[in-house]
């Protein structure tokens, strides 16, 4: 694609990876039949190519329209385009430009609704109180977790809302990775992994967070941790993501690729073990692939092929590669696209008539347990039985 950015914002760091991406589309629109708002929208605008142009024209002509607002809040950053596009254009970077844009442009009630949203999740006092009415699940096992011993130290990314909402994901992961003999330490709280302010244009608030949190766990790794454990691939995008932050020169670069480098899904870190000494839960199970693993980490099928070796006969669901509408803070303020998503998502989900579904990401998990009575839990629950 030919752009004719200004000279002057060329020359920013900014300016030209946004000239750099426009320029790998080739508007070829494959990536058009992958993209969840397209296919429920019909609207050129609402598809990759047609946000692309959208972010081209702004940054060309600094105008930026109501109507292109809309347009660009709808992409679920799904990633689904990234991973149908031929040319390696590569959209999220781009649409994280584009809505720094947007948000100059945004009417304030909107802003502050959207700070107000972002200071809740990524406050953990507040979280917690009002969290706790909004429980998903409670810590299942009545076991206390056992520290492993002999094979390694591991870091576990504790998430920010995940110990209110879903606490037994972690206690679970604790319990499995202590019985494949690990010491597993795990981050506080209040170290969120950045992605929530990050995705809501907060860019200042979300560099805090992510350069305290590779300060902390670049220590961890000097000090003797092997690995970085996720186990909300939303978070484990993010922080493999960090990298794309900082300039070659910047002097978080190396120590961000360094984290980047040895954070691992637990699905990916499972993979290399002996898992013989586990005995997981027997169930007729649906498995949800979030975006943020199969798009976002490029580890599509990583799930299905570990529980099809730990057992679980998994039917293939219609439409897999779509994004339930659950991405981040999307279901709040989009609230009517998400829902078509997730009711399209649970249909699939439940054809093969499992009593059970899994998934890898405590936002797909809440989301559609808003839309079934089936219960909804992270995969790694059925290892802790
Ligand atoms: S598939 Fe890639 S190159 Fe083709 S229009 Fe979409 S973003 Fe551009
Ligand atoms: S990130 Fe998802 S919703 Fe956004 S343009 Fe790409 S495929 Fe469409």
């Amino acid at each position: 694609m030919q752009t004719k950015l200004p000279e002057q914002l060329i020359k920013t760091p900014q300016g030209q990876k946004a000239d750099d991406i426009l320029r790998s589309c080739v508007h070829c629109g494959f990536c058009l039949a992958t993209c969840p708002t397209y296919q429920l929208l019909g609207n050129e605008l609402d598809s990759p190519r047609g946000r692309i142009y959208l972010i081209k024209s702004a940054l060309e002509n600094n105008e930026f329209s109501q109507n292109s607002i809309q347009h660009l809040d709808r992409c679920l950053t799904c990633r689904a385009c990234e991973t149908t596009c031929p040319s390696g254009v590569e959209y999220s970077q781009l649409i994280e430009i584009g809505r720094e844009l947007v948000e100059k442009k945004r009417p304030l009630w909107q802003k502050m609704a959207r700070t107000s949203i972002r200071k809740l999740l990524t406050s953990p006092v507040l979280f917690n109180l009002l969290g706790s009415v909004a429980k998903h699940s409670s810590i299942q096992t009545s076991s206390k977790v056992q520290q492993g011993q002999n094979k390694g130290r591991l870091l576990l990314l504790t998430g920010c809302v995940q110990p209110t909402l879903t606490p037994n994901t972690n206690h679970a992961t604790k319990n499995v990775l202590a019985t494949l003999g690990y010491e597993v330490i795990e981050t506080p709280q209040k170290e969120c992994c950045g992605a929530i302010d990050q995705h809501n244009s907060a860019h200042n608030d979300a560099l805090i967070k992510i350069k305290h949190n590779i300060d902390q766990w670049s220590n961890l790794l000097e000090s003797g941790v092997d690995s970085i454990i996720s186990t909300a691939s939303g978070c484990g995008v993010m922080v493999k993501d960090y990298p794309t932050l900082f300039e070659p020169d910047d002097a978080y670069y190396q120590k961000a690729v360094s984290v980047a480098s040895q954070t691992k899904d637990i699905a990916e870190f499972l993979l290399d073990q002996d898992l013989s000494t586990l005995s997981p839960v027997k169930e007729k199970i649906s498995y949800h692939a979030p975006c943020s693993l199969q798009h976002g980490q490029k580890l599509p099928n990583l799930v299905e092929g570990l529980l099809e070796k730990l057992g679980y006969e998994l039917m293939p669901i219609t439409d897999a590669h779509l994004c339930c509408g659950s991405a981040g803070t999307y279901s709040i303020f989009q609230p009517k696209i998400s829902k078509q998503l997730r009711d399209n998502k649970l249909e699939h989900l439940t054809q093969s008539q499992p009593n059970l579904i899994v998934t890898s990401n405590i936002g797909c998990q809440i989301h559609l347990a808003k839309g079934t009575d089936l219960p909804i839990k992270h995969w790694i629950e059925l290892l802790d039985s």
